[in-house]
């Protein structure tokens, strides 16, 4: 079945998948196919169960299937799906958003990450007048042009494209620095001071395994672009409403003037926003010079499981007991390796963990590429044939939904402890 599946898919699709990801590149063998979702698990079409781990890549904080978000669709589905008309839930949805994200005043929705930060990135331009915006190695922005970049020569410059079909025009007003390197952001801001438009980042990177920001890091970054007058944004596509209700620039002693974000608030449909103060945002279309649409944005079923998913989140308010269990399974997870004597980092922050094979835990991509990416593969699959999903990568983030109990994490560290030893 699954074979059958995966050559259909090959002949017809780019690589047999939709999104790269989902090809199982980095951890070999045949990538699943999906029959259905529910709760904490994924059902394959060849008959297996797996407690999900990758959920969706973040999106899924309430389990797959969720009963309200469900109804939600079902009632939305009936009333049209599309009318390129604004609708109160669109309303509503920008009203729960800036609400709950203390630096927002207005938000733009769109239809994916990519395009949040697509917006964001000229949005910055056009207020600013400028040209460069600055990224880190390792963190993830989406697929437009300027961010598919890696360093150029040396460790903290112009970037180089790191797609074919990527000009070097798009990729040259890009500049990329290592996360956590507060000297060479330094520098390089004040080398490009006239012309920066924005420094971009992920505050917590977790699209190259989850990378914690040192103390007083995203600090030093908030000084520097108000030293240059560049504007700083948080891509929060994974971060927000995961960590607490509202951004994790909520918690966070700097704070950004744009926030994007994408994933959860879709309740599992594609979605993406852009937000920050009404000056900033006043300068997009129709009221600015700034120009961005979207036939689908705001889509009332995107609208209707967004709004059902942040509300049920907001009642739940589920963030302090996700990070109690996140707490105890990697605190298992890291004994049971110290026991097997196996060198493992575990970063974790809330209910987002992830894996490296190697002694501390890793503070930029060049940290993150220096880890044991072939016993990672073992575990992985191991943990697979254990019926448990991790994301199919050493470079992905994990996380918990609400539906992931205590006994499914005691599950999970066996599996482990299992996984770990035939690898
Ligand atoms: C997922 C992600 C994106 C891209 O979002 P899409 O909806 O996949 O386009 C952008 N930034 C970050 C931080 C992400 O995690």
């Amino acid at each position: 079945m699954n074979n059958d599946l995966h050559s259909r898919a090959l002949s017809v699709i780019p690589g047999g998948v939709n999104s790269p990801a989902r090809a199982f590149k980095s951890v070999g063998g045949n990538p699943l196919y999906a029959d259905r979702a529910e709760g904490p698990y994924l059902y394959t079409r060849d008959g297996r169960k797996l407690l999900d781990f990758c959920l969706s890549f973040g999106p899924m904080v309430l389990g797959h299937a969720d009963p309200d978000v469900v109804k939600a669709l079902q009632e939305a589905a009936v009333k049209g799906t599309s009318y390129a008309v604004t609708t109160e839930a669109e309303i509503e949805m920008a009203e729960l958003i800036t609400g709950s994200i203390d630096i927002m005043d207005k938000v733009r929705l769109v239809n994916s990450g990519t395009e949040a930060v697509m917006t964001a990135l000229r949005l910055a331009r056009g207020y600013t007048g400028r040209n460069k915006i600055l990224k880190f190695s390792g963190c993830y922005h989406g697929h437009t042009d300027s961010m598919l970049v890696q360093a150029g020569s040396g460790v903290a410059g112009i970037a180089a494209a790191s797609s074919a079909g990527v000009t070097a025009e798009a990729a040259g007003s890009t500049l990329v620095c290592a996360f956590n390197d507060a000297a060479a952001v330094e520098t390089l801001v004040r080398e490009h001071a006239g012309d920066l438009a924005a420094i971009v980042v992920e505050p917590l990177a977790a699209n190259m395994g989850l990378v914690l920001p040192e103390a007083k890091y995203l600090l030093r970054l908030r000084e520097l672009c108000d030293e240059v007058g560049a504007l700083l944004i948080f891509d929060e596509v994974i971060t927000g409403y995961r960590l607490t209700f509202g951004a994790y620039a909520n918690l966070c002693c700097a704070k950004p003037d744009l926030i994007t974000l994408g994933k959860i608030i879709g309740g599992g449909l594609p979605i993406g926003a852009v937000g920050g103060k009404a000056e900033i945002m006043n300068h997009l279309a129709p009221d600015g010079p700034v120009y961005q649409a979207g036939t689908l944005s705001g889509n009332p079923l995107c609208m209707a499981a967004g709004l059902a998913n942040l509300r049920k989140l907001q009642s739940l308010n589920p963030y302090s007991e996700l990070e109690a269990r996140c707490i105890r399974l990697t605190d298992a997870m890291k004994t049971a390796a110290a026991e097997k004597g196996i060198p493992v980092a575990i970063p974790r922050f809330g209910s987002m963990f992830s894996v490296f094979f190697r002694e501390s835990e890793p503070r930029n991509f060049s940290e993150v590429m220096a880890s044991d990416t072939e016993r990672f593969v073992k575990v992985f699959h191991g943990m697979l044939d254990a019926g448990i999903y991790l994301p199919p990568s050493p470079f992905e983030t994990s996380f918990l939904s609400v539906l992931h109990t205590d006994a499914l994490l005691d599950k999970t560290v066996e599996a482990w402890e299992q996984a770990l030893a035939k690898s």
